[in-house]
């Protein structure tokens, strides 16, 4: 299931291209480029909370663990226009959560191109924003 948060923001869907399906499994068992888990602590300090994804989707996704083994895990995935992404994942019957980022994880370069004016390139994606820091 996927849902647009903000039709009026004209943002490319770039969710098929951040759905890693080497596996062979359909894009709703098939986890989003990039994820990886991590820990509460990172989470509530991630800027998840003061940004609007554009797209919230729900995804039943497989994920391989260290031990050769993989499970299965529900994810509800916020996407954002810069290729990345955070999730959540609730252990049900245990009552806790799991927290998830996916996509690129950014190498900046950044050029300034006027007074107070940046552009910022990752290296990584190609993803580029400019910034004004006259404010
Ligand atoms: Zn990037």
């Amino acid at each position: 299931m996927l849902y647009a948060v903000n039709a009026s923001i004209d943002v490319p869907l770039q969710i098929g291209a951040m759905t890693d399906t080497s596996s062979g499994r359909s894009a709703f068992n098939s986890p989003p480029v990039n994820l990886r888990e991590v820990s509460e602590h990172t989470y509530v300090l991630s800027s998840f909370f003061n940004r609007i994804p554009t797209h919230i989707e729900y995804r039943q996704v497989y994920i391989d663990k260290p031990n050769l083994t993989r499970e299965m895990i529900e994810l509800t995935m916020f996407y954002h226009p810069d290729n990345t992404g955070y999730a959540l994942s609730r252990k049900y019957w245990d009552g806790k959560m799991r927290y998830f980022l996916f996509g690129c994880e950014h190498k900046w370069k950044s050029t300034n191109i006027g007074r107070c004016l940046s552009r910022d390139t990752c290296t990584e994606c190609g993803y580029t924003t400019v910034i004004d820091s006259s404010d």
